[in-house]
């Protein structure tokens, strides 16, 4: 038994171009309860386990993972990243790595946690609201969606997310940037 705070994940793309500046590995939380109509992800609603991943084991994931990919940050995505109580701590470490974070989330930014704005660079903040879809901005979803900085990393990459989304290529995976889960 370990006493490791344990993250519910439930998929890891180790090298992605299209989740955030540069090449990033992102992780899709499982669970959210926002329940937006329209959300892309649907099936990341329910916050049933999905892979229970330690937090040294994630940090492994990740120090390999920039270490062979060459990776410079690290994306949250979802469901709710913000849902996994102890975010900040593999915040930290990745931070450590020397990698930077971005983090989609569907709090408003008033919601966002202390110890996230002390730990991540970049939030891209709000609920996905249908009826405001917006797609002139990348992977923003709908025009209430706010850019956070609680850094200057990502300051000079801003215009990543003006491209429209229909400029944007869509991304073969090779197989081999890809995490499926066997067990724990
Ligand atoms: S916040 Fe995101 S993951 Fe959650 S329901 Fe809304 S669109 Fe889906």
């Amino acid at each position: 038994m370990t006493n490791e705070p344990l993250f519910n994940v439930a998929h890891i793309k180790l090298r992605t171009a299209v989740e955030g500046p540069f090449a990033r590995c992102c992780i899709w939380f499982q669970g959210c309860l926002l329940k937006c109509p329209g959300c892309i992800n649907p099936e990341l609603q329910p916050l049933s386990p999905s892979h229970l991943c330690s937090l040294s084991r994630l940090t492994g994931i990740i120090a390999d993972t920039r270490d062979k990919f060459n990776i410079e940050g690290v994306t949250f995505s979802g469901g709710e990243p913000l849902l996994q109580q102890n975010l900040w701590l593999l915040c930290r470490e990745i931070r450590a790595l020397g990698l930077g974070i971005i983090i989609f989330t569907g709090f408003t930014p008033e919601k966002i946690p202390q110890k996230i704005r002390g730990h991540a660079d970049l939030v891209l903040a709000g609920p996905y609201i249908a009826a405001r879809h917006d797609d002139s901005r990348f992977l923003l979803g709908s025009q209430n969606k706010q850019i956070i900085e609680f850094s200057d990393r990502y300051h000079d990459q801003l215009s990543y997310f003006e491209m429209a989304a229909h400029d944007i290529m869509e991304e073969v995976c090779l197989g081999e940037a890809e995490i499926f889960f066997n067990g724990n």
